[in-house]
């Protein structure tokens, strides 16, 4: 496995991997690698000759007051899983070779797609990321590119970022990794307390609760949803939403159609750790 964190000698790997007509998949990743980054992998190494990974914490999609910098850091470890797992090439790039002097220059800007989920909380957060992926695409030049579904929302910005700025790469959406009580696997469950990794499962509970009655027929789910918040809350959840998007536009929707598909997301903090979690709703 080639470790690489300057773009020169990055790039001068991929080239060779072209050269010989080597098919790539690229995994990118903050890095603190779990069992879930492990799956991406996985699916990677099935459907390209070659898997690229990147470790960096993208500091343009935290927000002033978010965790950028107590997010854990872990390099060594994730260079091992990375090795063990058969990765070929990971990039390991620092802020200055990502942004360099440059990144006051532009910025880009999203629509419609950032409005509600976690784009309606976190200030700033897709345009960071489209910005990070933008780049990362650009010096990668993958063929296929592996995201998870955990981030459905960054899954759909994404897409669009790569119809609109005519990225010549084939995305893959792979399943959540859960531990076996439910919880999505995430990087932010090592701040977990012990009592609070008792509790974190609540949300996933919820939102199956919430999908196994929609399935079930209730097809205006506004009332369970405000039940399991209020639920949520009791136990020592700070809620920011849960709530059924469309999955084109992520727009919320109040009354469900059959026939279609939908996107039932939640996020919450308990203490203060963030947790995500969709399921999608095929109706
Ligand atoms: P992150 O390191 O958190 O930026 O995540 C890197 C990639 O791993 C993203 O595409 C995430 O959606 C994906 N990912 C994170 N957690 C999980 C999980 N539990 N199951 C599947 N994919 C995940």
């Amino acid at each position: 496995m080639q470790v690489k964190d300057s773009i020169f000698e990055f790039k001068k790997v991929i080239h060779q991997f072209k050269l010989h007509g080597k098919k790539i998949a690229f995994v990118p990743t903050m890095g603190a690698l779990h069992e879930g980054h492990l799956s991406l992998i996985k699916i990677a190494k099935q459907h390209a000759d070659l898997v690229v990974v990147s470790i960096y914490v993208n500091p343009e999609q935290f927000g002033p007051n978010e965790d950028f910098d107590k997010y854990p850091r872990t390099l060594e470890n994730d260079l091992q899983q990375c090795e063990d797992a058969g990765v070929d090439l990971v990039f390991t790039p620092n802020n200055e070779v990502m942004y360099g002097s440059d990144k006051k220059y532009f910025s880009i800007e999203l629509n419609t797609l950032n409005i509600e989920m976690d784009g309606g909380s976190r200030s700033r957060f897709f345009e960071g990321i489209v910005l990070v992926v933008n780049k990362l695409f650009n010096i990668v030049e993958p063929d296929f590119a592996v995201f998870g579904q955990k981030d459905i929302q960054q899954f759909r910005v994404i897409s669009q970022m790569v119809k609109e700025f005519n990225h010549n790469v084939e995305l893959i959406m792979a399943p959540i990794s859960r531990a076996e009580d439910g919880l999505a696997l995430s990087s932010r469950n090592m701040y977990l307390s012990e009592e609070e990794r008792i509790l974190a499962p609540s949300l996933f509970r919820s939102l199956s609760f919430i999908k196994k009655n929609i399935v079930d027929g209730i097809y205006n789910p506004s009332l369970l949803i405000k039940h399991q918040l209020e639920e949520l809350k009791e136990k020592g959840f700070k809620n920011d939403y849960i709530g059924v998007y469309s999955m084109e536009d992520i727009q919320p929707i109040d009354k469900l159609v059959k026939g279609n598909t939908y996107i039932l997301a939640g996020a919450t903090y308990i203490g203060r750790t963030r947790l995500i979690d969709n399921l999608i709703l095929e109706l």
